[in-house]
């Protein structure tokens, strides 16, 4: 559900036009639905409660960073997991308390462990032995015991896209299931360190249950043997991972996801937290284009847009599908013929669409691609030396800049050229 639609064959976000948000702020540019990030965030907030669980839904800001919408989701409630120094000043900056705030990520420096600490933050989620014995040095030098979860690699299949799957033995998450035990005693006998927690985040872009159901099993199984082994583990961070539609794909709703995790957890005594990304933001942005113009071709039609991959790189990533809406909606009836929308940048690999069956469109239409709220922007580069695309947030009637595109000599003044030369 999202609140995008069509009002007299214009497309909208809630109450305002895209076509007048284009005409304020210039083309391409993300546009965010504040009522469908909070209804997401809503949801899945019922479903954790409706099956029994004692949840706090973190978001994972890697997906959206923007202030706007990190502060949009701290109002309801929300915490945050960040993966970065970065990431955890944004999420303070927006409002997060520090006590709803998860360090999650293979590679954390010492730089950021230790501004972990100070800060005192609720939980560090640990990926390897080493950075339990740095975590716990830091920790002992700043005088402080921190709470901590060892994210697990369940080695279970997510069934996803092999650049987002993140539980296989063969990735670099998490500790490797055989060690987990042993990690624990370990993490139990170093000072600073209070281990209190299981950590798990399969992959992204799950469109079916099975593989959380066998990653939550594994779980259960693995709190029954810490805690025999005399490790009181009282909260597990489930990760997060649920699909959203971008095609045709049907994932799980939310609350069948909390569902299955009550039925195998629910009864551990357990205190829970959750990391959704995509599911809170993905259907709450559109990347809003114009057509620069239409190159026909013997084989093919081109429809050159002004978005580009490194606007939205997930198509040139992960062959990602993303809906391409005309922001005028064609009258009933309208034929509709195969095209490539292709960006222009100079890589093959800018390419959105191929053989997409579209309404005729022509210079100077707009288009919007849609599920483009999560790991869009945050992804955006500044590639081929195209300003960074702005972002838009719309509530009811109203649309702020909540990320303005930067002047090309904004750009070109972040350069040096040194004195020698
Ligand atoms: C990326 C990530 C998430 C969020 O994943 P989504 O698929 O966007 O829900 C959560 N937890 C961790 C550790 C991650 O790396």
């Amino acid at each position: 559900m999202n609140h995008f639609q069509y009002r007299n064959r214009a497309l909208c976000a809630e109450s305002v036009a895209i076509a007048d948000i284009a005409a304020a702020v210039g083309t391409p540019f993300y546009v965010y639905s504040n009522a469908t990030i909070e209804r997401h965030y809503r949801v899945l907030a019922e479903g954790l409660a409706a099956a029994g669980l004692d949840a706090t839904i973190c978001f994972a800001c890697k997906a959206n960073p923007n202030l706007a919408v990190i502060r949009t989701l701290a109002r309801l409630g929300a915490g945050a997991d960040v993966v970065s120094e970065g990431e955890l000043r944004r999420a303070l900056a927006a409002g997060v308390p520090p006590e709803r705030i998860v360090f999650s990520g293979v590679g954390k420096s010492a730089d950021e462990l230790r501004f972990a600490i100070e800060t005192g933050i609720h939980q560090i989620n640990v990926e390897s032995e080493p950075e339990l014995r740095e975590l716990s040095a830091l920790a002992e030098a700043a005088g402080r015991t921190v709470e901590v979860a060892i994210r697990v690699n369940p080695d279970v299949d997510a069934n996803t896209h092999a650049k987002i799957t993140t539980g296989k033995k063969e990735n670099k998450f998490g500790i490797e299931w055989d060690r987990v035990p042993e990690i624990y005693r370990l993490a139990q006998s170093l000072p600073g360190i209070a281990p209190v927690a299981v950590a798990c985040h399969i992959g992204s872009q799950l469109t079916e249950l099975g593989p959380f159901r066998a990653a939550f099993q594994r779980l259960r199984d693995l709190v029954g043997r810490l805690r025999a082994d005399g490790i009181d583990i009282r909260r597990l961070d489930l990760g997060g991972g649920l699909g959203v539609p971008y095609d045709d794909e049907v994932p799980p709703s939310p609350a069948e996801y909390a569902r299955v995790a009550g039925e195998i957890l629910g009864d551990l005594g357990c205190r829970f937290l959750v990391e959704p990304g995509r599911l809170l933001v993905g259907n709450a942005g559109l990347l809003v284009s114009k057509v620069v113009r239409v190159k026909p071709g013997s084989t093919r039609t081109f429809v050159v847009v002004d978005a580009a991959m490194n606007d939205l790189m997930r198509p040139a990533l992960y062959d990602a599908f993303h809906a391409i809406l005309p922001v005028v909606e064609p009258p009933p009836g309208t034929p509709r013929a195969p095209a490539d929308v292709v960006g222009p940048v100079c890589e093959t690999g800018d390419t959105f669409a191929r053989q997409r069956d579209l309404p005729p469109l022509a210079a100077g239409d707009l288009v919007a691609f849609a599920t483009a709220g999560a790991y869009g922007a945050a992804m955006a580069s500044t590639y081929n030396s195209r300003p960074l695309v702005p972002e838009v947030m719309v509530k009811e009637d109203r649309f702020a800049v909540i990320r303005p595109r930067p002047s090309h000599e904004e750009m070109i003044r972040q350069d040096r050229l040194p004195d020698w030369m």
